[in-house]
């Protein structure tokens, strides 16, 4: 191995390590930001419950209670607004994902159940076919 792919190999190893650490904490941190989404939502149903009920009790003794009606209406606004910024979050966490992922770890996955006949023994790139040469890399086969 010359010293140029030596390098070549190092630099893949690290790519390909940095893409896996980011794989997982974006999955870990998009993971834990719908759990707070999802108890947001029951608080939400909570509240709004809650509000029917006191509007129905206000209007059935005849007197609305602005103040009270304000308060829980704001207290469930807030709510929906940490939801918009927890979606945000994780678009931004699956959008940095995206582009450090990249399309250079995209790898073949060969089909189940078909063996793959011929391979380089440089690249590795598989053929069903016979060929002379590797067509990625070149490399008689
Ligand atoms: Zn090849």
């Amino acid at each position: 191995m010359s010293n140029e792919s030596i390098n070549k190999f190092q630099n893949a190893v690290t790519r390909a390590t940095a893409a896996i650490g980011v794989k997982a904490s974006v999955f870990v941190g998009s993971a834990k930001l719908k759990t707070q989404i999802g108890t947001l939502k029951n608080e939400i149903e909570k509240l709004s419950l809650d509000l029917g009920k006191n509007i129905f009790r206000l209007w059935n003794e005849g007197k609305v209670d602005r103040e009270l009606i304000d308060e829980k209406c704001t207290a469930i606004k807030k709510k929906y607004e940490n939801i918009n910024k927890l979606n945000t979050e994780i678009e931004k966490l699956e959008r940095e994902e995206a582009n450090i992922m990249g399309v250079k770890t995209k790898q073949k996955v060969p089909e189940l159940g078909k063996k793959p006949l011929f391979s380089c023994p440089n690249c590795n790139e598989t053929y069903d076919t016979p060929v002379k040469f590797c067509r990625k890399c070149g490399t008689k086969i």
